[in-house]
C-alpha cells in the first residue's frame, strides 16, 4: 500500500536543500567540501537584531502572534516599502509568514484555480515550478539564455500569454542568475501585462538589496499593472537571517485577506520572537546592508574572473544576488578519469563535488539544462580555492 498523495509523489525534491545536505554529510564524514550549493549570506545576523530578539524573550514575546503578523511589524514592512520603493501599502495588505517561500507559495494557492497558466520565465528558482504544481496550475516556462542575460523579452512574454493565464512570477534580481531587469526592460513587460487585466504579478524581490547596479526597479513602479502585483520580499536575504524564517507578502487587500484565510488553518502566525527580530531590522540602522552588499559586489567581480579562466567555460557577469550561472554543455560528451562518459550537466556536477569537494547545483533544477549554479555567498578565499579545484578537476576530463 502506498499511502503517499499523487500531490506529493509528483512533487521534486529541492536540488538546492538536497545538494547542501549532501555537502553536510561528506563534511561530517571529514571531508573538506567547499558548498556553493545553497545560497545564503554567511554572514551572522547584525547584532542590534539579534538583541532585539532577547528582548521579546525576556518581555515575553511568548504566545500565539495574529495569524498575518504583529501590526508594529506590518507597520514597519508598509514604512519600508513607502520609503524605499515608494509604494503605499496598508498594514491590512500585508501577511508575514515563515519565509518569502511561505508566502510565494500562499500566493499561489490563494489564487490559481487546477489547469491556470502561470507563467515562469526560465532559469528560475527551484521551487517555483513545484509551488505551481502544488496548487495544480500549469506552468508556462519563457526560456532566456545566457546571449540575452537571461532576460526575456516582452515579445516572448506577449506570445506566452494564453485566455488561461493567471500569473506570471518575475524575481529580479534573479535566483539563478544574478540578472536584474532595468526600469526599461520592466516597463516594456508591463506594457504587455496591462493589455491582460486577468493577469497577476508576484514579484519576487528577495534579492532587492544585493545588488551592483544604481537602483534596482520594481514592476510595481508601473501604475498600469500597480494593483495587479503582489510583492514578496522578507530578511532572510537583505539582513542574513535565513533561518529566522520571516517573510511578507503585499498584496491587493481580497488577496491578502484570503492568504490569511489560507495561513489560520494552516500555519498560523509566524515566529513571536523571530517577528521582534524582524522588526528591528526593518526599523533599525540599514549600514548592515550596505556593508555586506559591498562584499557580495567584491566576491563578485572575483568570480567572473575566476571563472573565465575555466576552459570551456561561458560566464556572464551578474548584476546582483549572489550566484554565478555558467554555461558549462561543453563538457558534455567528455570522458572522466575512470572512463565513464558525462552524459548530462548533473554528471559534471557529481564529478566536481567527487573529485574537487565543490558542491555547486545542476541548471536543469532551475529549469536551464546546460548551466550550473554557484553562490558565491562565501569566503574569497573559499572562492579562490574553489575555482582552483574546479579549474584542476575539468582539465583532467578528455
Ligand atoms: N525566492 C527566491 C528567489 C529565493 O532564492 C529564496 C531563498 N531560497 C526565497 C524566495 C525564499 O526565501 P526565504 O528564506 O525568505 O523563505
Ligand atoms: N535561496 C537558496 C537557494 O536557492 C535557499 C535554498 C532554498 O530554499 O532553495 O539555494
Amino acid at each position: 500500500m502506498d499511502f503517499i498523495s499523487q500531490r506529493i509523489q509528483k512533487l521534486a525534491v529541492s536540488a538546492t536543500l538536497a545538494m547542501s545536505q549532501k555537502s553536510a554529510e561528506l563534511k561530517a564524514r571529514g571531508v573538506d567540501v567547499i558548498n556553493m550549493s545553497v545560497g545564503e549570506p554567511d554572514f551572522d545576523t547584525p547584532l542590534h537584531i539579534k538583541e532585539a530578539a532577547k528582548r521579546a524573550i525576556d518581555e515575553n514575546y511568548s504566545r500565539y502572534t495574529p495569524v498575518a503578523g504583529y501590526l508594529s511589524l506590518r507597520k514597519a514592512v508598509c514604512e519600508k516599502l513607502l520609503r524605499e520603493n515608494n509604494i503605499e501599502f496598508q498594514p491590512e495588505q500585508i501577511v508575514v509568514g515563515n519565509g518569502a517561500k511561505q508566502e510565494l507559495c500562499n500566493a499561489l494557492l490563494a489564487t490559481i484555480n487546477p489547469g491556470d497558466e502561470v507563467i515562469i520565465p526560465t532559469p528560475a528558482w527551484v521551487s517555483y515550478v513545484e509551488m505551481v504544481k502544488l496548487a495544480e496550475g500549469v506552468s508556462v516556462e519563457v526560456p532566456a539564455g545566457i546571449d540575452n542575460n537571461f532576460k526575456i523579452t516582452p515579445a516572448q512574454l506577449e506570445a506566452a500569454i494564453t485566455p488561461r493565464t493567471r500569473m506570471i512570477m518575475l524575481n529580479s534580481p534573479s535566483n539563478p542568475t544574478g540578472s536584474i531587469y532595468s526600469y526599461e526592460e520592466l516597463r516594456g513587460l508591463a506594457e504587455v501585462l496591462a493589455k491582460h487585466p486577468q493577469i497577476l504579478i508576484l514579484a519576487d524581490e528577495i534579492y532587492e538589496h544585493i545588488n551592483f547596479v544604481d537602483k534596482v526597479h520594481s514592476i510595481s513602479e508601473f501604475p498600469e499593472v500597480r494593483d495587479r502585483v503582489i510583492i514578496v520580499n522578507g530578511v532572510s536575504k537583505a539582513y542574513a537571517m535565513t533561518g529566522w524564517r520571516i517573510g511578507y507578502l503585499a498584496a491587493p487587500l481580497p488577496i491578502a485577506k484570503a492568504v490569511s484565510k489560507l495561513q489560520g488553518q494552516y500555519t498560523s502566525g509566524a515566529s513571536s520572537i523571530a517577528q521582534k527580530a524582524a522588526e528591528a531590522a526593518y526599523t533599525g540602522s540599514q549600514e548592515c546592508i550596505e556593508d555586506m552588499r559591498q562584499a557580495f559586489e567584491r566576491r563578485r567581480d572575483l568570480i567572473v574572473e575566476l571563472a573565465r579562466q575555466i576552459p570551456g567555460w561561458e560566464v556572464n557577469r551578474p548584476d546582483g544576488a549572489f550566484y554565478l550561472f555558467p554555461k558549462v554543455d561543453s563538457y558534455i560528451g567528455k570522458m572522466k578519469p575512470d572512463g565513464t562518459r558525462i552524459a548530462e550537466v548533473a554528471d559534471y556536477v557529481m564529478y566536481i563535488l567527487e573529485e574537487a569537494n565543490v558542491a555547486c547545483v545542476d541548471g536543469a533544477a532551475f529549469c536551464a539544462p546546460g548551466y550550473m549554479r554557484l553562490s558565491y555567498a562565501t569566503s574569497d578565499d573559499n572562492i579562490r580555492e574553489a575555482m582552483r579545484r574546479i579549474r584542476e578537476a575539468s582539465a583532467k576530463l578528455y
